[in-house]
């Protein structure tokens, strides 16, 4: 990371080196860290503030982010404020204010900033406003830090895709591999970074997957986060093992067919959707590609909405569940840390919600059911 000087910037620098390679965040994590900075230091700059106790003005700070375009003045607005639409929206700040917490916590603890900076960052809240989960068996209320500038952030509801959009979707594909990618998103759950990551190696489709040195039963493949040369992230950090059904395996085989058709024996990487139809043929497909995917199946079949590879994770959690699944069994499958993680993916089927209420009985029927 550079100051304006173009000399790297050696607090923030030892930071993001710690974020990345002692923690092991995502590249995009801390990519969004170091963006974070830039826009403090900038800020910084051009109010002639000093960093290291900048944070007693965070108030500024999030009125600046909120109404200044650009990297901070190129694009001066005569008239910042309320009337005009803000340049950033509450979940872009909040990510930002996260980004220098954690970067001026690394300095205090480092030295090179005061340690009143944490006071101004931080306030001492209850344990009462922790979900209850959090609070705790004793009862008893407990102190912890709080972050001080935190905006609240709009809701967004996620829909999820119908069965019927995702058969459309699927009748739109033009090649194996785009059914099978819808397949891995909609009906194995997966996220785009999880699919684009996914190896040859990582998918065992037989009964019994023994000979490969694997003891999971039947067809699955394995979900592993790796560092991979087209940015595929799986976003859980544990590995997991995803069973497949056969509509899935059946994907599999006729995209194997199509790959081998045009790549022959040797081509391409071990990296399971590869480019076939564009060069370079055989590199790995990207993430974002899959975003693309999504849209261009979207519009082709004629949805009248964009059904995003999220909403097709949904759809796999929302079926899973209409179809007598359990909580504990949607967290597994979508390779979730937390029992509640899941509950934002369940859209329940009206039908289920109808069943649910006719299950209960009348209470008349009940007392005459008793015999007088
Ligand atoms: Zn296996």
């Amino acid at each position: 990371m550079l100051d304006e000087e173009c000399r790297v910037f050696e607090p923030a620098d030892r930071f993001l080196r710690e974020v990345r390679l002692a923690r092991g965040r995502a590249e995009s994590t801390t990519k969004a860290y170091a963006h974070a900075i830039v826009l403090l230091l900038l800020w910084c700059t051009i109010t002639g503030r000093d960093w290291r106790t900048a944070a007693r003005d965070m108030g500024l700070f999030i009125l600046w982010l909120r109404w200044t375009p650009g990297r901070g003045g190129q694009h001066r607005i005569v008239v910042p404020g309320p009337g005009t639409k803000a340049v950033r929206g509450n979940r872009r700040i909040n990510q930002v204010l996260t980004g220098i917490r954690m970067f001026l916590v690394h300095a205090v603890g480092a030295n090179e900033a005061p340690a009143w900076v944490l006071e101004q960052i931080y306030e001492l809240g209850d344990s009462l406003d922790l979900p209850l989960e959090a609070q705790g068996e004793s009862g008893g209320m407990r102190v912890r830090l709080r972050a001080r500038h935190h905006l609240q952030e709009p809701e967004t509801d996620i829909d999820r895709a119908s069965d019927e959009e995702v058969v459309a979707m699927f009748l739109a594909c033009r090649s194996a591999r785009d059914r099978l990618t819808v397949l891995l998103l909609s009906r194995v759950g997966l996220r785009p970074g999880q699919t684009a990551g996914l190896r040859r190696s990582d998918s065992h489709l037989m009964m019994d997957s023994r000979a490969l040195g694997c003891e999971a039963e039947g067809a699955h493949v394995h979900i592993i986060r790796r560092q991979n040369e087209n940015d595929a992230w799986s976003k859980s950090k544990q590995s997991w093992v995803m069973p497949v059904d056969f509509l899935v395996v059946q994907a599999f085989d006729q995209y194997v067919i199509e790959r081998h058709e045009v790549l022959g024996d040797e081509g391409g990487s071990d990296f399971l959707l590869v480019n076939l139809f564009r060069p370079p043929c055989g590199a790995p497909i990207t993430t974002d590609a899959i975003g693309e995917l999504c849209e261009a199946l979207s519009r082709r079949a004629g949805l009248g909405r964009l059904v995003t590879p999220r909403m097709c994770r949904h759809a796999m959690a929302s079926n899973v569940v209409d179809a007598g699944g359990k909580l504990d069994e949607v967290q597994a499958l979508l390779g979730q840390k937390h029992p509640s993680s899941p509950r934002p993916y369940l859209h329940p089927k009206e039908s289920r919600l109808r069943d649910a209420i006719d299950r209960v009985p009348s209470p008349r029927l009940h007392r005459e059911g008793e015999g007088r």
